[in-house]
């Protein structure tokens, strides 16, 4: 049944459901079940269908809200440990959360780059010849980008083939930016480097000058370029990619770690420092729930070489950081409800999820939300209700101008 697509009274009884998947479900009358996608291929309704529904909600409610979702997306993508993500040619539904993030969300992203790369207007005539095309047929990204390549008259292999057919996703630095002057003002030259292999890229950078901020937009190629720019005012800072439209591994300081990265890595290891009784079985429990497999157990008195789910009573758990010279309970969770997690980077690089409660009952009483918490960076429970949560900030990639 072509441009059919059920939802089940239950799911639309849900409170949030008309605000977020009514119009997601709804989009995919076109994307899915009006065009069909290849799947041996790759699936690329499923980004489509977010890019121009949950994303265009954002959209529509501010430039704040859906530079929050990217933000989302992006921490998300960082979160997942490597070799967790396959090409986009490779999805074909949603299976577990690493398909979700890439499938659906960086596949959205792909689209919003297309975007900006072309332009509002031909986007969304691209989109339209797509529709008049291939209605009623099975269509694949090629289709898609030979649309776009048609209306546009751009040769975009370049475009699809980086962000189809690579897993991961570029690493984009900021090396250094030096100020001279000039007969015609001022002159900045900004060093960009990114990893291999090598994207190209539209990098966008805020400047801050004397006299107010200045956007750029440079075109990287290769692992390094240097560019130089004429000013308006007398260069202070350079900012990264600040409105976060790039898709692109975040780096640590940009991404503080939340707690999924710790629950979905195959490495973690578990440490449980009750040695028995009620509070040990609430913790095996729970960190079974949280890594959704056996918990692999290490001891308590050696610091583990690999990221790490710490469960414990609060006692048990302070005493623990402090031996090891980790960061003490962070203010915000402090004293606050009956149980606590929270994420802690290592100064080596290896990211912890710590767990800690009143007692055995307020351990056992989270099993079952806590797992459901995993964008956050911390979450506090009164009982089983969540009366606290929320992400370490974030900060962005920036660089004092010499
Ligand atoms: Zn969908």
């Amino acid at each position: 049944m072509p441009t059919l697509t059920y939802l089940g009274i239950e799911v639309l009884r849900l409170p949030f459901i008309r605000a977020t998947s009514l119009g997601h479900e709804v989009l995919h009358n076109w994307w899915g079940n009006g065009v069909y996608p290849d799947y041996a291929l790759g699936n690329w309704s499923e980004g489509l269908t977010t890019f121009m529904a949950d994303y265009a909600y954002k959209e529509r409610e501010g430039p704040e809200a859906a530079r929050e979702m990217r933000r989302g997306w992006l921490r998300d993508f960082a979160a997942l440990a490597p070799g967790q993500d396959s090409p986009l040619t490779t999805f074909t539904s949603r299976t577990h959360g690493a398909t979700q993030i890439v499938g659906y969300n960086k596949a959205a992203m792909v689209f919003l780059m297309l975007r900006d790369l072309l332009g509002r207007d031909m986007f969304d005539r691209g989109l339209h010849a797509f529709w008049r095309e291939q209605r009623f047929r099975i269509a694949s990204w090629a289709d898609l980008q030979r649309a776009f390549e048609t209306v546009s008259g751009r040769d975009l292999h370049f475009f699809f083939d980086q962000w189809l057919k690579r897993a991961g996703a570029p690493t984009v630095h900021l090396a250094e930016a030096k100020h001279s002057n000039s007969d015609s003002g001022n002159v900045m030259a900004v060093t960009v480097e990114q990893g291999t292999p090598e994207y190209r890229l539209r990098v966008p950078i805020a400047i801050q000058t004397d006299s107010g901020e200045e956007f750029r937009t440079l075109d990287l190629e290769s692992a390094r370029q240097t560019f130089t720019l004429n000013l308006r005012g007398r260069p202070l800072e350079v900012i990264l990619d600040p409105d976060l439209r790039i898709f692109r591994r975040l780096r640590p300081d940009e991404a503080p770690p939340i707690l999924r990265q710790v629950m979905v890595d195959r490495t973690t290891v578990t440490v449980l420092l009750a040695e028995s009784g009620e509070a040990r079985d609430a913790a095996q429990m729970l960190a079974m729930k949280l890594q959704n497999r056996a918990p692999k157990l290490v001891v308590a008195d050696k610091l583990p070489e690999a990221p790490s789910v710490v469960i414990g009573l609060k006692d048990q758990v302070d005493a623990w950081l402090a031996k090891h010279q980790l960061p003490g309970r962070p203010e915000i969770v402090d004293g606050k409800g009956s149980a606590q997690a929270w994420t802690v980077s290592r100064a080596d690089g290896i990211t912890l999820a710590v767990v800690s409660a009143r007692d055995a009952a307020s351990l056992a009483a989270v099993t079952r939300p806590l797992p459901h918490y995993g964008r956050q960076s911390y979450v506090i429970f009164d009982g089983a209700k969540v009366v606290g949560r929320g992400s370490w900030p974030t900060r962005a990639q920036a660089v004092k101008v010499q």
